[in-house]
C-alpha cells in the first residue's frame, strides 16, 4: 500500500482535528513498519479527512510555535506541529510524568533564521549505526534517534555513542508495540522500561516519545505529559530496501521545518544518508535535532512542517 504525501497530509488534518483516531492508526501502521497490524484499508478511504486540511499552517519559525509545551495547551499555528483538538486536551489532564526533566538543551541552531531540517532515525540502535554517526559527524549534522528498549540493551556502547556525539535520544518503547493496543498500565511500563535503560547506559532521559507506527489515541496520549513526535516526510525506507528511493524520497519533499523519518535498522537506510546529508547542506539546510528545531520546546505533539 503506497500512501503518498497527501494521504499523509490527510490523516495529519485529521488528526488535529480529533477525528479517526483508529483509522489514523491503521494508516501510520502502513506507513512506518509494515502492514502486520494493519486495518482493512476500506476503512481507513472511509473515514480519511480531505487532502490539504494540514497545509495551511504558515511557516512562522519553529521557535514561533514552541507555545506553552510545559502547560500542554499546545500551539495552534505554525508548523502546525501540535493538536489543538482532542489529544492536546487529554495531554492536559494527566501530567504524571516524572521523566524528561532537568536543564533544557541548548539549542546549537536558531532555526528561526536559518534552515533546519530534523533527520530522525527509528528502532535502533543497531548494527549500521556507527556508520550512520560517522556520515552524520561528516557534515557536523545532529539527528534524533527514537530508540527500542530492547535494542539498549542490545548495543548499550553504540547508544552511548551516539549520546557522545550530540544526537538527541528519544523512547520508542520496548518493544515497539501498537499502543493503542495496550491497557494504560502497559504503555507505561514500555515507555518507564526504556527511560530506565536509556538512563543506565547514558545517564539521559529522553525528553521525548516517538509511538510505534505513529499509533497514538486519548489514552496512549495521557500516560505521558512528554512530547509525541511523528513526522512530516515519511521515506518509506522499510519498504523501499534501496538507497537511491530513500535518498530521492527525502530530497522531494523536504522544506525548513521538516521532520524526516528513516530507520537506522536497515543498511540501504543508512548509505542513502551521505547523499541526503550532501544535497540538503548544499541547499543551506542546518541539520538539528527535533528539540533543537522547536528552540528547545517542542510542542505537545509535533509533526513538522508539511
Ligand atoms: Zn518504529
Amino acid at each position: 500500500m503506497d500512501i503518498g504525501a497527501r494521504s499523509r497530509l490527510a490523516f495529519l488534518g485529521g488528526a488535529r482535528r480529533g477525528s479517526a483516531r483508529t483509522v489514523a492508526t491503521a494508516v501510520l501502521v502502513a506507513m512506518t513498519c509494515g502492514a502486520s497490524t494493519l486495518a482493512a484499508p476500506s476503512q481507513a478511504a472511509q473515514a480519511a479527512p480531505p487532502p490539504g486540511a494540514a497545509s495551511s499552517a504558515p511557516a512562522s519559525g519553529a521557535w514561533g510555535v514552541m507555545a506553552s509545551g510545559a502547560s500542554g495547551t499546545t500551539a495552534s499555528g505554525a508548523w502546525g506541529a501540535t493538536a489543538s483538538g482532542a489529544w492536546g486536551a487529554a495531554a492536559l489532564s494527566a501530567p504524571d510524568d516524572r521523566t524528561g526533566t532537568g536543564p533544557l538543551p541548548r539549542p546549537r541552531v536558531d532555526c528561526r533564521r536559518v534552515k533546519c531540517v530534523a533527520l530522525t532515525f527509528d528502532d535502533g540502535p543497531g548494527p549500521y549505526t556507527d556508520t550512520l554517526l560517522a556520515y552524520l559527524a561528516a557534515y557536523h549534522a545532529h539527528a534524533t534517534f527514537f530508540v527500542v528498549g530492547g535494542n539498549v540493551v542490545t548495543y548499550p556502547r553504540v547508544l552511548r555513542r551516539t549520546v557522545a556525539a550530540g544526537h538527541e535520544i528519544g523512547n520508542h518503547t520496548w518493544s515497539h508495540p501498537d499502543l493503542t493496543r495496550l491497557p494504560p498500565a502497559r504503555v507505561r511500563s514500555q515507555l518507564g522500561r526504556t527511560d530506565q535503560a536509556i538512563r543506565a547506559v547514558t545517564g539521559v532521559v529522553p525528553r521525548l516519545v516517538r509511538p510505534p507506527y505513529g499509533a497514538l489515541n486519548a489514552t496512549v496520549r495521557r500516560q505521558t505529559d512528554r512530547p509525541m513526535v511523528l513526522w512530516s516526510v515519511d521515506t518509506l525506507d522499510w519498504r523501499f530496501r534501496s538507497s537511491a528511493t530513500v535518498a530521492r524520497r527525502a530530497l522531494r519533499s523536504v522544506r525548513p521545518g521538516s521532520v524526516i523519518l528513516f530507520h537506522d535498522i536497515h543498511p540501504t537506510t543508512v548509505r542513502a544518508m551521505p547523499r541526503v546529508l550532501r544535497k540538503l547542506a548544499k541547499r543551506g539546510y542546518r541539520f538539528v535535532t527535533v528539540s533543537e528545531l522547536f528552540g528547545g520546546h517542542p510542542p505537545r505533539l509535533v509533526f513538522g512542517a508539511p
